[in-house]
């Protein structure tokens, strides 16, 4: 039962095979007997999952279930979830209960489904390792001693090891679709204001995205449904109707134009990662594709400029953290300067502080100019650069990382090489657009992503070419062994 998927669960809850409270029950058992190996949840919220199963219960007895009535999920424990911890990875909030839901978390409790906790990520969602969580590296299911990506690596590694059927995520340069691609499932990253960022603890607010992960595109297209719309409570949220992403999943894709970035297909790209690629491009070409090179002539600029905006925005986002509202304090403070470093100092990961003092210094009076607004033109390029490339084809295909996951501890001591490993998201994230990463084959037993980036608002379009991989490929059938 706990291999199945949304769609799955769904049907035997509305035929009465298992009750949501049975479904959940297993599903905490899962928990129970394996995140001990994986560290992927911070909190297991079991008599709230029990309560909330018993009333999903009561809905379909009533007859107003909906599709993911009674569904367990997880949220990632970047969305605040009233009175219950809501960490963001880091230690400054380990003591921090939030006093309202999320909407993304309203918007899922309203189509009925059962949180059953909160999962591991990177500090304030920096990273791509899960290494800087406060509470311990995440673990990669397919190789407990490798990362599972990040920074919502928590539950990308609970829904590969299917301690949960779908969770959601935040990408702010690739943390869906990274640890998605590194866990062998699927992750979307929406167009920037489709998925409310109220009660989503902020990162670079300008970039980040809320998103589901499932094991499959028709199960993510329902989680999709639930959490996507428009949201009065954040300025950047985008009111626009949201369509039902699943009626047009089976859509053809004959005669569909798929770019290849040429500035993707090099050097650093591993080579084996590289075949699976291709041979993931031979499908499509088999089910009447045109595929077609372009050229994304910035994409070196991307990696350069992210690392300047995103901590630029981090340190005016992280300065909230003070000690005085909520959070974290000092012991002992001897006076407010005291209060304000020692609090920060201790409550602060390294990551976290590297990037505030990038970001502090990047937007310094004398060197704004130089850092941030280049930046922030190197921005508009990069996003002209996918304007006229969609004006060739549909979608873009790439991997998702340039190779599968690495072993923990290996880029610890290398923030570079960890940065330089979002080459192939990042740029997604500054220009705003949707993009998806589907399982696409392994190397050395360790999954390899594909990605699939779209037009603005072009979910529904790529859900629908994502949805025909899977059609054609049982990659996303997969699972860890043990588990
Ligand atoms: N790995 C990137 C970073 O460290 C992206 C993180 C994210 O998308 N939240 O910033």
């Amino acid at each position: 039962m706990h291999h199945k998927t949304i769609a799955e669960l769904s049907k035997e809850l509305a035929n009465k095979k298992i009750s949501s409270v049975e479904l959940t029950q297993l599903f905490l058992n899962r928990i129970k007997q394996h995140d001990e190996k994986l560290n992927s949840f911070i909190t297991v919220t079991e008599d709230y999952a029990l309560q909330t199963a018993k009333e999903a219960d009561k809905t379909r007895e009533a007859g107003k279930a909906g599709p993911l009535t009674g569904i367990p999920i997880a949220q990632k424990d970047i969305f605040c979830t009233d009175g219950i911890k809501t960490s963001c990875g880091s230690k400054m909030l380990d003591n921090f209960i939030a006093p309202y839901d999320a909407t993304v978390v309203t918007n899922l409790k309203q189509a009925g489904t059962v949180m059953l906790g909160k999962t591991n990520m990177d500090e304030f969602a920096m990273g791509s390792s899960n290494e800087s969580s406060y509470y311990g590296p995440a673990r990669n299911p397919w190789n407990t001693e490798y990362v599972p990506g990040g920074s919502s690596g928590g539950s990308a590694a609970a829904v590969a090891a299917s301690l949960i059927p779908g969770a959601t995520g935040t990408d702010t340069g690739g943390s869906i679709r990274q640890p998605a691609g590194l866990c062998n499932i699927t992750g979307l990253k929406p167009t920037y204001g489709r998925v409310s960022r109220y009660g989503m603890i902020a990162f670079a607010s300008s970039l980040d995205q809320g998103g589901p992960f499932a094991k499959t595109v028709e199960d993510v297209a329902m989680l999709m449904n639930a959490m996507a719309g428009f949201d009065e409570n954040d300025s950047t949220s985008i009111n626009q109707p949201v369509p039902d992403y699943t009626a047009t999943l089976n859509d053809s894709i004959k005669g569909i134009r798929i770019g290849l970035p040429k500035e993707y297909f090099n050097a650093d790209l591993n080579s084996d990662v590289a075949k699976a690629i291709e041979a993931a491009i031979k499908e499509y070409e088999k089910m009447g594709a045109i595929i077609q090179e372009i050229s994304l002539p910035n994409t070196h600029l991307s990696v350069p400029a992210y690392y300047v905006i995103a901590p630029a925005e981090c340190s005016s986002n992280l300065a909230r953290y003070d000690g005085v509202r909520y959070g974290y304090r000092c012991k002992d403070p001897k006076d407010l300067q005291d209060l304000y470093k020692r609090t920060r100092s201790e409550g602060f990961g390294n990551e976290v502080k590297r990037r505030i003092m990038i970001g502090t210094y990047a937007l310094s009076s004398g060197y704004y100019d130089a850092y941030y607004l280049k930046a922030q033109k190197i921005r508009r390029l990069i996003r002209d650069d996918f304007n006229a490339a969609f004006n060739q084809v549909d979608v873009i295909l790439s991997p998702t990382s340039p190779t599968p996951a690495f072993k923990i501890g290996e880029k610890t001591n290398d923030p570079l090489s960890m940065y330089l490993s979002d080459i192939y998201t990042i740029a997604v994230n500054l220009a705003g657009l949707p993009g998806i990463a589907v399982p696409a084959g392994f190397v050395n037993k360790l999954p390899i992503g594909l990605q699939l980036i779209g037009n603005l608002f072009g979910e529904a379009k790529l859900l629908n070419i994502a949805h025909w991989y899977q059609k054609a490929t049982d990659w996303h059938t997969k699972i860890p062994e043990g588990f």
